[in-house]
């Protein structure tokens, strides 16, 4: 049977809030991929196009696969040598980054380049994610959550032709 799309939603809110991340968070980081191309751009409008980005059903389904694989791995439920791997959080093992790429391309390749971008400096919540701390296990989730964020970057950049156009 179909799922609801509701429930999807609902849960994806629900599984990034209880690991550790708020969409204020991910806000920050549409912030600063896009405000030197958009004028006075708000932390507010960043937020609602996390939002946008979330409600959409392949966000949804990687939040909640992505978020799984994370907590089976934290709870040393997958066979080894992918457990290993996964909590380690191997440079070479690239499915995390695969996988995110089904958000970046939500809307349109500007996406792919904010990613990279995100991916590399890592800051804010993708630092936090990234530190390794405790015997917590993050390995897709920051993946996810910058994917998140560019897919967003690119909703507003869409949304603001004029300048973005020139800029990117
Ligand atoms: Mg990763």
């Amino acid at each position: 049977m179909v799922k609801a799309t509701n429930e999807l939603h609902q849960k994806s809110l629900e599984l990034l809030e209880q690991r550790g991340v708020q969409l204020e968070d991910i806000a920050e980081l549409v912030l600063i991929l896009q405000q030197s191309y958009i004028d006075e751009l708000t932390l507010e409008l960043c937020l609602e196009n996390v939002k946008a980005v979330i409600r959409k059903r392949e966000v949804q389904n990687t939040i909640l696969t992505g978020i799984q694989l994370d907590i089976l791995a934290e709870n040393k439920q997958l066979m080894n040598p992918l457990l290993d791997i996964i909590v380690d959080d191997e440079g070479l093992y690239g499915i995390d980054e695969i996988m995110a790429l089904s958000i970046v391309n939500v809307y349109g390749s500007i996406g792919f380049t904010n990613y990279g971008y995100i991916d590399k400096i890592k800051p804010g919540i993708l630092g936090k994610l990234n530190s390794h701390d405790d015997n917590e296990v993050h390995t897709f989730l920051d993946d996810i959550v910058g994917a998140i964020a560019a897919a967003a970057a690119s909703r507003l950049a869409h949304a603001h032709p004029s300048k973005s156009d020139i800029t990117q």
